[in-house]
């Protein structure tokens, strides 16, 4: 039996070898602690966490300071909502985000919340993208952090998260976007851009699982509280002991994914444009999902009206794929991004994720239209 294709490429990235590579010394030669200071063991390890500080830095424009290791960016936006809304909640209760964040975002909203603060779930339009007039009318003297992300994980929308942040900072708001989704594919600059704080994953750029960052700007008016006691690594805002092998991976990954991004971005474009021409061109009824033009090429999240969802999964054994966000396919039910956009729950149910990234082929792609063409067809077809 051949492995099904890979196209969950928003779930998690497969590593990329040069990665790997860069790993390897830092598990058994630089096997270090590197809060270790008083011999070369620790210097070593030292070096490689910092320079993959730099290296994820470089790339968002960031100082290597702003840079802060944690397990992912599930405990980074974690940190960023809990410990803002702990950190200036007394003058400012009030916090903003999008009803289609990611899982672990509004989870944490909903943690604030029965803290007491108060927080405003700001709806998105059909497309995807939210309304910036309604943004606005949200964000009050009271609002002491808005969260928004950068590129949905469901729907590949990409939202104007720099015109967000300036009406954010207007209001003296902090502004955080969890850019997990994002890092590495599209450009991102903390400066231009207005970004506060910014949760970002290594899983997710073709580096290790278990490794992200929160980047927070050095002022004074961004303040987050920690959210564990431990020996005062990463300044106090996260202790613990620092895995160099992990952040040395993350670093090399980060610096791959920026310096072949714009070669990279081309390559996908193309191979999406012809999966999503043969797919229209075969099932004129099949409905894209999320903005056609602000979206991350990589993604394609589409509808098959009329077929029912779960025997089109199972049908589709041959593709590894998902009908919407991996951390909420645990929990049954039609996704809840699908839902806020406006598709009905049937619908929702018949959708799928196709994920395409670095180590995609032009003939997975083909093998893949053709396949769920003929599944469709199979299964008697769209009913629109
Ligand atoms: C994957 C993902 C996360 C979670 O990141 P982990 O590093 O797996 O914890 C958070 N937000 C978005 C948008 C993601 O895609």
């Amino acid at each position: 039996m051949r492995k099904p294709v890979y196209l969950d490429n928003q779930a998690t990235t497969p590593m990329d070898p040069r990665v790997l590579e860069a790993m390897t010394p830092y598990f058994l030669e630089h096997f270090g602690n590197p809060h270790s200071t008083t011999h070369s063991y620790g210097w070593t390890a030292e070096a490689g966490v910092e320079k993959a500080r730099r290296q994820i830095a470089a790339v968002i424009g960031a100082d290597a300071a702003e840079i802060y290791f944690t397990s992912g960016a599930t405990e980074a936006n974690n940190l960023a909502v809990k410990g803002t809304m702990q950190a200036l909640g007394a003058k400012r209760p009030h916090m903003v985000t999008l009803v289609s964040e990611h899982k672990c975002l509004l989870e944490s909203a909903r943690s604030v919340e029965l803290s007491g603060y108060r927080v405003t779930y700001v709806p998105v339009q059909e497309n995807g993208l939210v309304d910036l007039a309604v943004m606005e009318a949200a964000i009050g003297d009271e609002t002491a952090l808005v969260s928004v992300m950068a590129v949905n994980n469901e729907i590949g929308v990409i939202q104007p998260i720099a015109e967000i942040a300036e009406i954010a900072k207007a209001r003296g708001a902090v502004f955080h976007s969890d850019a997990a989704q994002a890092f590495g594919k599209i450009n991102l600059n903390v400066d231009t851009q207005h970004i506060d704080l910014m949760s970002l994953s290594g899983h997710k750029i073709y580096g290790p699982k278990g490794i992200g960052i929160l980047y927070k700007r050095a002022e004074r008016r961004v303040a987050v509280t920690p959210q564990m006691s431990g020996g005062g690594q990463e300044k106090g805002l996260r202790p613990g002991t620092l895995a160099p092998a992990q952040c040395v991976g993350f670093g090399e990954a980060a610096e791959i994914a920026s310096r072949e991004m714009a070669q990279e971005e081309g390559r996908l474009r193309t191979m999406m444009e012809r999966l999503k021409a043969s797919l229209k061109a075969k099932m004129p009824a099949v409905i894209i999902n999320g903005d056609e033009d602000m979206r991350w090429v990589g993604n394609l999240n589409i509808s098959f009206p009329g077929l029912d969802g779960e025997l089109l999964l199972a049908n589709l054994r041959d593709l590894a794929l998902s009908s919407g966000a991996a951390c909420a396919s645990a929990v049954s039910g039609p996704s809840y991004v699908l839902k806020a956009i406006g598709v009905d729950e049937r619908t929702a149910k018949a959708s799928l994720r196709l994920g395409i990234g670095r180590f995609t082929t032009d003939e997975e792609i083909d093998f893949a239209s053709e396949t769920l063409i003929k599944t469709v067809t199979k299964m008697g077809g769209l009913k629109p």
